[in-house]
């Protein structure tokens, strides 16, 4: 099953993903992630994406699509895969299209989590993940029982550079001009799958779930 997941920041993509990677044994994509560990590296492509990541703007095309290219090819992708945060404008899909041609995979849905705008600011800016485990929290809709201690392993919890309000305030222009657009472009090939993005986590993967089945 090779899947997209569209949607705003902070409208639980990654949320999903990850129970997603558990229930369907597919790998999780995540073109945010794969950056945010090249800036951590120091390499030379993560210094140049951050700060782009930093004011809330897209990193380059090419840059991107090069690495998920890349990580198509792994023999973990065979049995499908999950794109989490890409393609996040036009130009990406398209060349999304032609690489997934030249693999000979096609993409069998888009999972569109939809959240009105005015509930993503609250979301992202509250949100806080653990340094040590990925686990994630938000201090008013899922706090961690002791503050800024992850519940799981003791780990310290941390804030995304790019989730402040300043930062976060940009990224959801940038999704309505750059990527919104994808919403059409995948309608038009029928692959679409509008999921109402408001609930409670295992609700959200329910409805996901029965578009899938
Ligand atoms: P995310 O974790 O998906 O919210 O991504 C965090 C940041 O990484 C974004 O605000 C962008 O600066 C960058 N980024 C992630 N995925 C992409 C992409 N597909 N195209 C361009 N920039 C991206």
């Amino acid at each position: 099953m090779n899947l997209i997941l569209l949607g705003p920041p902070g409208a639980g993509k990654g949320t999903q993903a990850k129970k997603l990677v558990d229930s369907y044994g597919i790998p999780q994509i995540s073109t945010g992630d794969m950056l945010r560990e090249a800036v951590k590296n120091q390499t030379q492509l993560g210094m140049e994406a951050k700060k782009y990541m930093d004011s809330g703007q897209l990193v380059p095309d090419e840059v991107v699509i090069g690495l998920v290219r890349e990580r198509l090819t792994k023999p973990d992708t065979e049995k499908g895969f999950m794109l989490d945060g890409f393609p996040r404008t036009v130009p990406q899909a398209e060349e999304l299209d032609k690489v997934l041609a030249g693999l000979k995979k096609d993409l069998n849905h888009v999972i569109s989590i939809e959240v009105a705008n005015e509930e993503l600011m609250g979301r992202l800016t509250g949100r806080r993940t653990c340094k040590a485990c990925g686990s994630g929290y938000h201090v008013i809709f899922d706090p961690p029982k002791t503050e800024g201690k992850c519940d799981k392993c003791g780990g310290e919890l941390y804030q995304r550079d790019d989730d402040n309000e300043a930062t976060v305030s940009n990224r959801l222009k940038v999704y309505d001009s750059q990527t919104k657009p994808l919403i059409d472009y995948y309608q038009g090939k029928s692959l679409l799958r509008p999921i109402d993005g408001v609930g409670a986590i295992d609700d959200i993967f329910g409805r996901i779930k029965t578009v899938l089945s």
